[in-house]
């Protein structure tokens, strides 16, 4: 039997085939769980649609996370669908251009409420709109992303840090909160990967080539990769793993000089 046969799950972050929560989705999936999709808005619809029509059984719904109604109906309909939730994947961030291409010293108000806003307090509204769905299950597993640039200063991450900090502290409190619910809270810190949101960072390119060349595994991590580590946190080999960010990075983080 699959290994999450009968379980289900929902997806925040599929913009495209090269999303890290595209590579998560299809791992969860292959070991048999059923999921629902978000996407961001009417133009990426049609992207996501065309990658997940081939899941079966797959539910495909709207979802703006800075949208507190759209995520009310996302969970009414996933109620209504399956009846109950597993996992929930937050694979979402967002920071205005100009502001993460500023010196860090020049952070706008606006553009630091958006990044926090988009970045690291939706995980808290998602989770506590999976939350009764998750007591359904007897518990689940909730699971997001970050980077390395939430620990350390990071040449052109700048605010985005500051909100993967804030992210990496709201999963060690939820994770705290929803222990006693049998609901685990855990992050994957993963190494750069050539993505949409990627190419938003100023010498991205430079950055690839600077964390194969150091981490001791000397290359970079690969999407697949990323969706086996996703796997094994929503799965039932993890069930006394929570609060944890799990680096998957080549070895990178362990480095020093
Ligand atoms: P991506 O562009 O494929 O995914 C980012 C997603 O965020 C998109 O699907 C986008 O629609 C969604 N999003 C942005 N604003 C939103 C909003 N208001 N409402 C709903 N969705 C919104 O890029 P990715 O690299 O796969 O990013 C996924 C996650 O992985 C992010 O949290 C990112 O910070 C993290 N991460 C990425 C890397 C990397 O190098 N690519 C490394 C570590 C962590």
């Amino acid at each position: 039997m699959a290994l999450l046969e009968g379980k289900s799950g929902i997806i925040f972050g599929v913009a495209n085939k090269r999303s890290i929560a595209w590579a998560i989705a299809q791992a969860l999936a292959n070991e048999g769980m059923r999921l629902a999709f978000t996407y961001q808005g009417e133009r990426l619809k049609e992207n996501v649609q065309e990658l997940t029509s081939a899941m079966k059984g797959s539910l495909l719904l709207p979802c703006d996370v800075t949208n507190d109604a759209e995520i009310d109906a996302v969970f009414k309909s996933v109620g209504d669908q399956f009846g109950k939730l597993d996992s929930l994947v937050h694979s979402v961030a967002f920071a205005p251009r100009e502001d993460l291409e500023n010196e860090f010293v020049k952070t706008t108000r606006d553009g630091f409420k958006v990044a926090q806003d988009i970045s690291a307090y939706s995980l808290v509204a998602l989770t506590r709109a999976a939350m009764p769905l998750m007591e359904k299950a007897g518990g689940g597993s909730v699971l997001a992303m970050t980077y390395y640039g939430a620990e350390k200063a990071v040449e052109g991450y700048n605010l985005m840090g500051v909100a993967k900090a804030s992210l990496e502290a709201a999963i060690r409190y939820l994770a705290a909160n929803l222990g006693p619910k049998n609901i685990r809270v855990n992050a994957i810190s993963a190494g750069p990967v050539n993505t949409l949101a990627a190419r938003g960072i100023k010498g991205f390119t430079g950055m690839l080539k600077h964390h194969s060349d150091k981490a001791p595994l000397r290359r970079n991590v690969e999407l697949d990769e990323i969706g086996s580590a996703a796997l094994f946190l929503c799965s039932p080999m993890s069930t006394a793993i929570t609060g944890e960010v799990l680096f998957v990075d080549c070895g990178y983080n362990i480095m020093g000089l």
